[in-house]
């Protein structure tokens, strides 16, 4: 069993951060397994050093040692590039020239909708823009963002047959909501597979990293559960094999709304600095779900 955890070094660590690192930390121990740190520090402009020291400090406090080295996203830039470029060999990225403004304009999506923290925008982009100013915009020396062919690459991950078709994936949740799951990836439209800033994107890096990490068990917020429809499709597209998944529950404030990073006042280091022993912040997480109960 190897769990990870993979916060952003983009602020503070919450209440929710450690309740999910302990959800990875005990399931990890209570099988004699190996509980990882990742650092998601894919976007170094908005990721500090003084942050990553933080998160190291914090979980220490609250006695969620790691094991083994700790994992960067920004070590891993050429196994990122070497996936997209293979998936540009197999016909199924396009470069895509729009601006975040003209996409939004177009789709008439809400404006800050086309954002790879809001995944979630069905658009086939090729259909918006002409052969001829996707030309001019290429000979102009513009960057160009990597979009996957969604249709195509359902095509070729359902024709192939083995390990990854049909494209199920096993989720542990502990509701009505567990067991395999059919991944409907088409819910992404022509999704960013390799920001024109980045060079990657969320998605195609933790799909691998958790491989680089042979992470087996991925536990995170159920609000990335969406997001696993497309990592399932990205890992039968790259022939990497698929982890078990976790989706919990979120820690929510007194008003029912999930914690942020902008909420200081729920910062562990907030918490520590106020006096609080670690056991007591422990005590007031949420309790952890009953896993045995759902077969981990
Ligand atoms: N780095 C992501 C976050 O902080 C988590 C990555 C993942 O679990 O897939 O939300």
């Amino acid at each position: 069993m190897i769990t990870r955890f993979a916060p952003s070094p983009t602020g503070a660590l919450h209440l929710g951060h450690i309740y999910a690192a302990k959800v990875a930390h005990d399931i990890a121990k209570a099988h004699g397994g190996h509980f990882h740190l990742r650092i998601d520090d894919l976007d170094t402009t908005r990721c500090r050093p003084d942050f990553v020291d933080a998160i190291y400090d914090d979980l220490r406090w609250a006695g969620l040692g790691w094991r083994g080295t700790v994992s960067f996203q920004s070590d891993r830039h050429t196994h990122y590039a070497k996936a997209i470029s293979q998936l540009r060999d197999m016909n199924l990225l396009y470069p895509c020239y729009l601006t975040r403004r003209e996409l939004a304009s177009m789709t008439q999506a809400p404006h800050g909708t086309a954002d790879i923290t809001n995944p979630i925008m069905p658009i086939n982009t090729d259909r918006l823009i002409t052969d001829s100013e996707q030309k001019r915009r290429a000979t102009d020396g513009q960057q160009a963002a990597w979009r996957l062919r969604m249709d195509a690459a359902i095509k070729y991950a359902n024709a192939h047959t083995g390990i990854h078709s049909p494209l199920i994936w096993r989720e542990y949740a502990l509701s009505a909501d567990a067991g395999p799951k059919q991944a409907t990836p088409e819910i992404f439209g022509d999704v960013i597979i390799a920001r024109k800033d980045l060079g990657s994107s969320y998605h195609l890096a933790v799909v691998i990293d958790d491989m680089l990490d042979n992470v087996s068990l991925v536990t995170r917020g159920v609000d990335l559960q969406s997001s696993t429809h497309l990592h399932r499709l990205l890992q039968a597209l790259l022939d990497i094999p698929t982890p078990n998944y976790l989706h919990h529950p979120l820690v929510t404030d007194s008003s029912d709304k999930r914690l942020a990073k902008r909420d200081k006042a729920q910062a562990v280091a907030a918490l520590r600095n106020s006096g609080m022993s670690a056991e007591s912040m422990m005590s007031i997480l949420p309790a952890l779900p009953d896993y045995e109960s759902v077969g981990i």
